[in-house]
């Protein structure tokens, strides 16, 4: 039986980008939600060329995290999104935090806008993607590949560890491939940030600006939190394409509400 390569992505998963994002953003309450709309581009526009990416911190559960796949597969890949319109320079940023951050180092860093590529060895193996935007996860099982959907600002790590027994089972042949059919919650913006299928020159995004309908929309998702698991369906609604992570963060630490988690 071949092995599965197991990709990391890095923010949300290994790098709190959000609770910078907001930083730069100058929002009060430290929650990247409170982001005004109009507020998001400038405040994107301002990571461009610069080395935010390479400063942002590490969460406090990516070692144990690298080392939990290291012990099971013997290494690990990187796999993350590059910022928009800021390819080259934020690929470099991301790397320089690599080197920085992680110990064992992967065996290869990939800054993609497709992820999904990734999905499946030549063979047809499954590789796993561990990733907080279920969109991610989703094209990632579309492939092929098999998706844990893991927020390291929330999840446990104990989601790591069903993930990968269920990962387990899958390439063994103990349990039917079913992908995960998880959608994302775009929070407008969308302008800087790559994702998936994207060219990487203009935008083709719409950004909510109403309010009421963001948060229609975020109750919805609401409503929907703490579904998670093989098979499991979150209902959000995915709206406009967004940016590359997508959905809605946590309350910073200290004021994080479990209640108030919505899923991305
Ligand atoms: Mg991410």
């Amino acid at each position: 039986m071949k092995k599965s390569e197991v990709y990391l992505d890095m923010d949300g998963v290994l790098a709190d980008f959000f609770t910078e994002y907001a930083k730069l953003a100058g929002v009060k309450s430290g929650n990247y939600r409170d982001i005004p709309p109009a507020k998001t581009d400038p405040t994107l526009n301002k990571m461009v060329g610069t080395d935010f990416f390479a400063r942002l911190p590490k969460f406090p559960s990516a070692d144990q995290l690298v080392s939990m796949v290291v012990k099971l597969y013997g290494h690990y890949h990187i796999c993350s999104s590059p910022l928009r319109g800021d390819h080259e320079n934020s690929e470099k940023q991301k790397k320089v935090w690599i080197k920085q951050h992680l110990n064992p180092q992967p065996v290869d860093i990939v800054i993609t806008p497709n992820k999904a590529k990734f999905a499946k060895q030549a063979d047809g193996t499954p590789n796993i993607l561990i990733d907080d935007r279920g969109s991610n996860i989703s094209a990632w099982e579309n492939a092929g590949g098999i998706g844990i959907k893991y927020q390291a600002d929330e999840d446990s790590l104990q989601v790591i560890v069903d993930g990968l027994a269920r990962a387990r089972k899958i390439v063994k042949g103990d349990e039917k491939h079913e992908p995960q059919q998880l959608k994302s919650l775009d929070r407008s913006s969308g302008k800087l940030i790559a994702k998936s299928g994207d060219k990487d020159e203009h935008n083709e995004n719409h950004e909510i600006n109403d309010p009421m309908q963001r948060n229609a929309i975020m109750t919805k998702e609401n409503a929907s939190a703490g579904s998670t698991g093989a098979g499991s369906v979150a209902s959000a609604t995915a709206i406009g394409g967004g940016w590359l992570f997508g959905g809605n963060y946590g309350a910073p630490k200290g004021k994080r509400k479990k209640s108030k988690v919505i899923k991305r």
